[in-house]
C-alpha cells in the first residue's frame, strides 16, 4: 500500500538532519494533495513552472514558502514576483536584472540561488563553475540589492552510478565553499546549498547539502 503524504514527509523530516530543509516539490499535483503536505506541517513547496505556481499560490495557506525551482524565463518573473520566497534558478545577468526591477517594483526583496551546471548531461541551464567565479570575483551580483545571492543549487547527473552522483555533488559544496569564503565572507545570507532530489538526497545530504528538493518520495509517482 502506498503510504500517505503525511506519513512520507514525516520518515523524510526524521531521515534529515535539523540543519537540512525539506522542499516538498509539488509540480502537477493538486491542491488537494498540497493541502494534505501543509496540513502534516509542511511550509515549504516547490514548483517548476510559472503559470502552475501563479494558479496554485492564491488558492493556499499564505504562509506558504513557494520555491520556483525550474527554469525561469525573464518575462514571467513579474507573475511570481509579489510572492515568491526563493528563486532556484538563476543562470545569468539578464534574468537577475530582471528579477531585481520586479523586486523593485513589488517593493520587496527576492532572495535567489545561482544555479550551478554539475551533471554530465548536456543542458542549456545553469553556470559553469569558472562562469560562476567570473561573475562573482567581477562583483556583477552586488548590483542587484533587491535580488540578493543566498546560495547556490545544482542537479546531479541522472544515473544509477552513485559515485559518479556523490563527485559531482562534492564538486559543488567545495565551489559553495569556495565562493563563500572569496566573495561572501561578511554575508551570512549566504547560507544555502540546494542538491538533491527523491533519487539522491541521502548522498546530498552526507556531502553538506542544505535544502533538498523532494517531490515523487512524497507525492508518489505521476
Ligand atoms: C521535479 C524536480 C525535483 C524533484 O524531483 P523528484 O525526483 O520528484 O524528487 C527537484 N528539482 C527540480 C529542479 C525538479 O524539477
Amino acid at each position: 500500500m502506498q503510504n500517505s503524504i503525511s506519513a512520507q514527509i514525516q520518515e523524510l523530516k526524521n531521515n534529515i538532519p535539523p540543519g537540512v530543509t525539506l522542499i516538498a516539490v509539488s509540480k502537477f499535483k493538486t491542491v488537494a494533495q498540497i493541502r494534505e503536505a501543509y496540513e502534516a506541517g509542511q511550509r515549504d513547496f516547490g514548483e517548476n513552472r510559472v503559470q502552475e505556481l501563479a494558479e496554485k499560490q492564491p488558492q493556499l495557506p499564505s504562509d506558504i514558502r513557494w520555491h520556483l525551482i525550474g527554469h525561469l524565463q525573464r518575462n514571467k518573473v513579474k507573475y511570481i514576483s509579489s510572492f515568491v520566497h526563493l528563486i532556484h534558478s538563476v543562470d545569468g545577468e539578464s534574468l537577475l536584472e530582471e528579477i531585481q526591477k520586479q523586486a523593485l517594483k513589488a517593493g520587496r526583496n527576492i532572495p535567489v540561488l545561482l544555479q550551478v551546471h554539475i551533471a554530465k548531461e548536456e543542458s542549456k541551464f545553469g553556470f559553469d563553475a569558472d562562469e560562476l567565479i567570473r561573475f562573482l570575483e567581477e562583483r556583477k551580483h552586488l548590483s542587484y540589492s533587491q535580488a540578493p545571492v543566498h546560495g547556490l543549487m545544482g542537479m546531479a547527473t541522472n544515473t544509477e552510478d552513485q559515485e559518479q552522483v556523490r563527485k559531482e555533488f562534492r564538486e559543488l559544496k567545495e565551489l559553495f565553499g569556495r565562493c563563500k569564503r572569496s566573495y561572501f565572507q561578511e554575508n551570512p545570507d549566504f547560507n544555502t546549498l540546494s542538491m538533491g532530489m527523491s533519487s539522491d538526497y541521502n548522498i546530498a545530504v552526507e556531502e553538506g547539502s542544505t535544502m533538498i528538493r523532494v517531490g515523487s518520495a512524497i507525492f508518489g509517482n505521476r
